[in-house]
């Protein structure tokens, strides 16, 4: 069977490169030793795991998209998502915190000027310094361009005021691309893309939002107030804001899926555990064709998912 492991002799060819594997098995050592002893406790107390942000950080498994030029790896997207599985795998929550620096920065890898890499990007490299990327609004989610937060000119500056949410890692960043209307009349035209430090006044975060699950990743909502951005921290031009975004969402979301075919494969692999496990009818239930018919679709499954 043709896996993403094991190559083909003809036909398309999912093998990965010695540095692909080396990479993976990289991450999924962190996963196994680093990530999984703490992720119960740090999951229940909705810990920000910045001890092991920056173990990962010291690794090489974060900011895998800086590019060399500036001192990067300069890794695709597909290298990306070979290390986000890993790191979900080992715990979804963690692995998002880890991992968000990638839409973090985003839209400046994609679309921020020479000036404005050399002067965001490296502080990444440098330090486990967060970045964070706040498109989502209370009243705008899937239908981004709803959004309400605005961005005046004045001069050669910008003013924002808005609020935004769930946005990840903002508890904890250093800077956030903050996605604001210029103009509001103009529809997904009138948006523009703005670098904010966190620390700027009027950035006042609200609350670090509760869930279900993901709890040891920092979602956080914050308002901007009269907050004084100079035009030189506009990403492109006006009324590309929206493209930006989206540019920077096809980007990262294949590594939003790929974190998903983590925790299935983290799941399938407890299945299995616990159905060799647990004995009824003096037999491991795994002996059960009923249990095995669940587990051997889980399988193919997430092969499946994978591949895509
Ligand atoms: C853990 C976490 C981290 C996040 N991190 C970030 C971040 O870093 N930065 C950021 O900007 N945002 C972030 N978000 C927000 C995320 O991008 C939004 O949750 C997402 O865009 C969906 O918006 P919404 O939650 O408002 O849902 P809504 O847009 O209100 O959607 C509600 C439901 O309706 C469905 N729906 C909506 N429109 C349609 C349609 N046209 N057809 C069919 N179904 C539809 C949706 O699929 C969903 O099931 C994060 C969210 C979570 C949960």
């Amino acid at each position: 069977m043709a896996t993403i492991e094991h190559g083909v002799e003809t036909g398309v060819s999912f093998a990965l490169t010695d540095e692909q594997r080396s990479l993976r098995e990289l991450a999924r050592e962190f996963a196994a030793k680093e990530i999984r002893p703490k992720a119960a406790e740090y999951d229940e107390h909705q810990t920000h795991p910045a001890d092991l942000v920056a173990k990962a950080h010291e690794l090489g498994l974060m900011n895998l998209h800086v590019p060399e030029s500036l001192g990067g790896l300069g890794l695709s997207t597909f290298e990306g998502i070979l290390v986000g599985e890993e790191l979900n795998w080992g715990c979804s929550g963690i692995g998002t915190s880890i991992g968000a620096n990638g839409l973090g920065a985003g839209p400046v890898i994609i679309a921020g000027s020479e000036e404005q890499q050399a002067e965001w990007l490296p502080p990444l490299l440098e330090e486990p310094l967060l970045c964070s990327f706040g498109l989502s609004e209370p009243e705008a989610g899937s239908d981004v361009v709803k959004l309400k937060t605005t961005a005046q000119r004045r001069g050669d500056e910008y003013i924002l005021n808005g609020s935004k949410t769930f946005i990840t890692n903002a508890g904890h960043a250093a800077w956030t691309v903050i996605f604001a209307k210029t103009d509001p009349d103009k529809g997904h035209k009138g948006i523009s893309a703005f670098i904010v430090p966190m620390d700027t006044p009027g950035v006042e975060l609200e609350e670090h939002l509760d869930k279900m699950g993901q709890r040891s990743t920092d979602t956080s909502a914050f308002a901007l107030t009269d907050v004084v951005v100079p035009v030189a921290n506009r990403i492109g031009e006006e009324g590309e804001g929206f493209k930006i975004a989206m540019q920077t969402l096809d980007f990262t979301r294949p590594g939003t899926a790929a974190g998903a075919v983590g925790v299935a494969q983290a799941a399938f692999e407890y299945a299995v555990e616990y159905a060799k496990e647990r004995v009824t009818f003096d037999v491991p239930i795994a002996m059960h064709q009923g249990v095995n018919f669940m587990i051997a679709d889980m399988a193919t499954e997430i092969e499946a998912a994978r591949l895509l």
